[in-house]
């Protein structure tokens, strides 16, 4: 694809003459708009843990909106997956044994933690989960051992209830089928582990496994584009977790660290509009109880601002899930957001990811030649998944109205726009494929 765009580039360059670029405000001076469509800021509606009515209930209502969505699905609780929830290490037992003689230190605290949610008893699970908080808060690692040897302590003298076979059945689940469904209508999935555990307490092994075979399900079943995204369970900031998910994801929604992006997480207070740097990324999570006043405000603040990409998290729909919102939430706060959609570009989590980063890694140049302006649009993304077009504003002549954009076999009509006495085109562009060609429809 760059030697055809070299080739095509420099067979219609070397029919002009080669300026170096034309000066801002001048016909034919070309930006990409820091968003898409030269909105004002970027909204992703984002849904953790893949509770049924996030399917049942949230979808239908975005469907009505024309919204899409992400949604960060635990793969090991799907029907057919082919990995599920498992232990990689030694056999299971000689960890047992040992822990009646070993008290859990810091040599051996991951393994027993990557264990224990697999031995066969869910309440174990829940050991997993806090001795895997403090852990993970990395201030009192002598809390998280207590609460290994606790747990191991309940399964050598039987206290746990062993897991009643059919306890999954009375639990309603999305399946792949229906998955696969709603990624061909354009809703973006992405991993949220294989089993949702606090990636921070596993081992090497058992942490990659998560990671790994999630991703190995999704490209299975929905393909390559949805193994972009992955979020971290609890939103986990440790740096061998995030590193590892970085490894095998393009983008993570725990963690951002691209240096033009300040990165606000759900729980940082940080106002976005103080943030000197080119993007925010403000994540809001929607818990029952927060205010729809509130969920508003922060409507309000990006479309007041240039530069704030607003994460929305939600988790449960309709008492399904963690801290659910009800269907007439939705719908009032989604109306709400509509409500100011000239301002707003909503899309996928991927798609603004993808955006922000193609633009700050291009380079844009123009020429004028006649009546005829050409735009070369270039980025030095070599990872395919970079594939979503730009928005290029051109400055024309005041004099046109209406414009004719070709890139390739791609041809387009497009208003020119006459404001505060500048005349300019917004069209999308493709990266590092062919020429843009812009030239006036005579009347
Ligand atoms: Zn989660």
């Amino acid at each position: 694809m760059a030697n055809k765009w070299c080739l095509r580039a420099f067979a219609i360059l070397g029919l002009l003459v080669l300026s170096a670029g034309l000066a801002a405000g001048q016909v034919g001076q070309t930006q990409i708009t820091k968003w898409q469509y030269g909105k004002s800021a970027a909204v992703s509606l984002t849904y953790d843990d893949g509770s049924i009515n996030q399917f049942r209930v949230a979808v239908p209502i975005m469907d009505t909106f024309g919204f899409p969505a992400t949604f960060f699905i635990i793969t090991g609780d799907i029907p057919g997956s082919r990995y599920h929830g498992t232990f990689i290490g030694r056999p299971t037992n000689a960890i047992v044994q040992e822990t009646a003689n070993t008290p859990t230190n810091k040599d051996n605290f991951l393994e027993r933690a990557s264990a224990i949610g697999f031995l066969g008893y869910p309440e174990a699970i829940d050991y997993h989960t806090r001795a895997g908080e403090v852990f993970d808060e990395g201030k009192d690692f002598d809390k998280a051992y207590q609460l290994m040897d606790e747990a191991y302590a309940k399964v050598r003298q039987g206290m746990f209830k062993p897991a009643h076979i059919n306890a999954a059945v009375h639990r309603e689940r999305i399946t792949w089928e229906e998955l696969i469904a709603l990624a061909n209508r354009g809703y973006e999935f992405a991993s949220h582990t294989v089993t949702h555990p606090r990636l921070a307490a596993l081992d090497d092994a058992n942490l990659v496994y998560e990671l790994e075979k999630s991703r190995q399900d999704i490209l299975d079943r929905l393909g390559f584009k949805h193994t972009f995204s992955v979020e971290c369970p609890y939103g986990t900031e440790n740096p061998r977790a995030v590193q590892s998910a970085l490894q095998r994801y393009k983008v993570a929604r725990n963690h951002m660290p691209d240096p033009f992006v300040d990165d606000l997480d759900r729980w940082n207070a940080m106002d976005p509009a103080v943030s000197k740097k080119e993007y925010v990324r403000w994540q809001r999570g929607s818990l029952t109880k927060t205010p729809m006043t509130l969920m508003k405000s922060w409507v309000d603040t990006i479309a007041s601002r240039d530069n704030i990409w607003l994460v929305l998290v939600f988790h449960g729909v309709n008492g399904k899930g963690w801290e659910p919102r009800t269907d007439d939430e939705l719908k009032e706060y989604f109306a709400y957001i509509k409500a100011k959609e000239d301002r707003l570009w909503i899309a996928t989590f991927q798609d603004v990811t993808k955006y922000i980063r193609e633009r700050m890694r291009s380079e844009v140049r123009s020429y004028k030649d006649g009546e005829t302006i050409l735009v070369l649009l270039r980025d030095d993304l070599t990872d395919p998944s970079y594939d979503l077009p730009l928005t290029l504003k051109t400055n024309v002549a005041s004099a046109w109205q209406t414009v004719e954009v070709h890139q390739g076999e791609r041809v387009k009509h497009v208003e020119v726009v006459h404001q505060n006495g500048q005349s300019y085109v917004l069209y999308q562009a493709i990266p590092n494929a062919e020429a843009v060609m812009i030239r006036p429809v005579q009347p």
